[in-house]
């Protein structure tokens, strides 16, 4: 049994006295290790008030950063960002908006933008200089890709459905059904813009007409109707069968892994009573070789676990519900933000994190990631895979007590 510390008779007295009034000098107690001396428990009660200009209803989307929790500390860059303020481009057809690093600095590894393609709406074929990773979650979509060998792919997805398009691979979408769809996409370049594409009218009108006749072995005059503005997302007429599509471009042989992946039907990898985590990534859906992610639902008073993934930065979209993202790295520094519905998170790479539903229904949100192959390591899964002598003179937890914390990588807690 490791002797009482300073530390142990600190925890017990905070533990005895849960009304403590807030006053200086409360440092460095359970609860508020305040190393430097941050929190509202630090301060005369004279100074907390806030009586500067405000706005009330965007202040009240954010209780964490009002009145954070005594355990974060010192400075971390934001970390919160949403679709929600992001300014929308709205065409005939359909709309889109989108959150790259030049809004979101944090964001190096990918950029998100969420778009909506009415009945018919077309998103124009284009191609990008880097990959493009969709997740569906509203209606209908056909997407349309060809490959470098040739090998044309045309597919319908609906909601929890994913494709991935390899940089430089064109493609098209069209909103199908009478409300058409919405969805998500990652590209996986911080900096990439949906508003700065490859689009097919763009390289026709600023090609000369001659080259066109040549390239496409017809008289220069077949492209004198061709628009001189590009379209982007533009009205179309609903396509015909799916069947009928696919066939007319078959002729190329097929491509020898699908580009659509049906991710809200995948067996989860994590299921307990507090929810699920489902993932593709290049290891089930082959295609997608720089993007992997999970759809993790996480029931009302769970939480995801402590953990942290050592391959790669997280980027999040979430699509449902609230919660809190508490946020730790070296320093120390430890921030917690407030999350809803349309609202983007990001944790570093190798920075530990916990998401807890604060709300009454399932928290359901994304998480993207850019690599190849997921990883993650659970601070639960750490402690109960070292000798429990070594864990036990680092936290002063009796070994028979550490024996207790889940040791089979719940994902979601309570398991
Ligand atoms: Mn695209
Ligand atoms: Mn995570």
């Amino acid at each position: 049994m490791v002797p009482f510390s300073r530390r142990d008779i600190l925890a017990l007295g905070a533990a005895g006295g849960a009304a403590v009034v807030a006053t200086a000098a409360q440092a460095a107690s359970f609860g508020n290790p305040d190393s430097p001396a941050q929190g509202a428990i630090n301060a005369n009660p004279a100074g907390l008030s806030d009586p500067g200009p405000k706005n009330p209803a965007l202040e009240s989307q954010f209780p964490s950063f009002q009145t954070p929790p005594a355990t974060d500390v010192g400075d971390m860059p934001l970390f919160w960002a949403s679709f929600n303020n992001a300014p929308k481009r709205i065409q005939n057809g359909g709309w889109a908006r989108q959150v790259t690093q030049a809004d979101f600095a944090i964001s190096e590894a990918v950029s998100g933008v969420n778009m909506r393609l009415g009945p018919g709406g077309i998103r124009e074929l284009h191609w990008h200089l880097a990959a493009e990773w969709g997740y569906m979650t509203n209606g209908r979509c056909r997407v349309t890709v060809l490959d470098p060998k040739g090998r044309a792919y045309v597919q319908d997805v609906k909601e929890g459905d994913l494709w991935y398009f390899p940089a430089g691979y064109p493609h098209s979408l069209q909103g199908l059904g009478s409300d058409g769809c919405e969805f998500l996409i990652v590209f996986d370049q911080g900096m990439a813009s949906e508003y700065n594409t490859t689009l097919v009218t763009d390289w026709i009108a600023h090609t000369p007409p001659e080259i066109l006749a040549l390239n496409f072995g017809v008289p220069a005059d077949v492209f004198k109707s061709i628009p001189l503005r590009d379209l982007w997302i533009f009205q179309g007429k609903e396509p015909g069968p799916l069947d009928a599509d696919q066939a007319a471009v078959a002729a190329g042989g097929a491509p020898p892994n699908p580009f659509t992946w049906q991710l809200g039907e995948t067996p989860p990898i994590k299921e307990t009573r507090s929810g699920t985590l489902r993932l593709a990534d290049s290891m089930s859906f082959r295609v997608s070789t720089t993007i992997a992610s999970v759809v993790e639902t996480v029931k009302p008073g769970a939480m995801r676990e402590l953990h942290w993934h050592p391959n790669a930065d997280e980027w999040q979209y979430w699509i449902k519900g609230e919660g809190r993202m508490g946020v730790f790295d070296a320093g120390p520094r430890a921030q917690t933000a407030d999350f809803k519905a349309g609202d983007i998170g990001y944790v570093k790479k190798n920075q530990g994190h916990y998401i807890q539903n604060t709300g009454t229904t399932d928290l359901q949100f994304l998480a993207i990631f850019k690599t190849p192959e997921y990883q993650e390591i659970g601070l639960s899964d750490w402690l109960t895979h070292t000798p429990a002598a070594l864990v036990a003179q680092h936290l002063n937890i009796d070994p028979a007590v550490l024996a207790k914390f889940p040791s089979n990588q719940p994902g979601l807690v309570p398991a």
